[in-house]
């Protein structure tokens, strides 16, 4: 677990400024999801936090320690895309192995470790299957155990559910909750659906044209608004 420290991060491509001046502090332990509409920086702001996108100015702490320009192999974290692309010559067990023997994990550890995972997620009995051989539901559980078996200090989700049928999300929403209660870590997700934050955040983080419009709990951000835009983000009836 970790805590995280996002200080006057700003971000431009070229000539265009699309992260203004975010300051954020995110608890160890923490499920903090970003919510806005598409093209308002969430997926920038996460790869800045994965250490993928370098900041134009700003800095960002881990536990207290500047990481800052530091590689993304050397913070400590684990993401999951939306497009959850497994590796399909390698079986479920290989898939989630695979980081692990890169970090030089010994076998037993390695082992120990993908079965908890799969353990969590119900993958035990398709520890042997490719990936075309699953469901998109199990898939992305796969892509999620990838990321339990790191065992990260910090999880970050690119709206991770955002290919599964409408059934799948809520099933999986749910088990990523009880995953942030069994693990414990520190979690950002990304998502543009105001269900699932509402449903999994301890804060919602909502963001308009690269700027934070609020930071708030659920309740906080349902009950007093601070603005128009949050009012019509959060509060629209779905
Ligand atoms: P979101 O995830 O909220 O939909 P993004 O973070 O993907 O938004 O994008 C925020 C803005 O930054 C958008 O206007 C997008 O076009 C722009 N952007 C993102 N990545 C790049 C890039 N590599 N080069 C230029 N513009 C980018
Ligand atoms: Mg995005």
């Amino acid at each position: 677990m970790a805590e995280l420290t996002l200080s006057g991060i700003t971000k431009s491509f070229g000539a265009t400024t699309v992260i203004h001046a975010v300051d954020l502090q995110v608890a160890d332990g923490e499920f903090v999801v970003f919510v806005g509409p598409s093209g308002c920086g969430k997926s920038t702001l996460l790869r800045i936090i994965a250490g993928l996108e370098e900041v134009t100015t700003g800095s960002i702490a881990i536990d207290g320690v500047d990481v800052t320009g530091r590689p993304a192999s050397e913070r400590g974290l684990a993401m999951v895309f939306q497009s959850y692309a497994l590796y399909p010559h390698m079986s479920v067990y290989k898939n989630m192995a695979f980081a692990l023997e890169n970090m030089g994990l010994k076998a037993p550890e390695i082992d120990a470790r993908v079965r908890r995972a799969a353990t969590m997620l119900r993958l035990s009995d398709y520890l042997d299957r490719k990936p075309k051989a699953l469901s998109g539901g199990q898939r992305q559980r796969v892509a999620i155990g990838r990321a339990i078996v790191r065992d990260p200090k910090i999880f970050l989700f690119d709206e991770p559910l955002s290919n599964l049928d409408a059934e799948l999300r809520v099933a999986t929403r749910k088990e990523l909750a009880g995953l942030h209660a069994e693990l414990g870590g520190t979690m950002i997700y990304v998502t543009h659906d105001q269900v699932e934050a509402m449903t999994l955040a301890d804060r919602i983080v909502v963001l308009q044209g690269g700027r934070i419009e609020q930071i708030g709990t659920p309740l906080e951000l349902y009950n007093r608004p601070d603005n128009l835009f949050v009012a019509g983000f959060i509060g629209s009836p779905r």
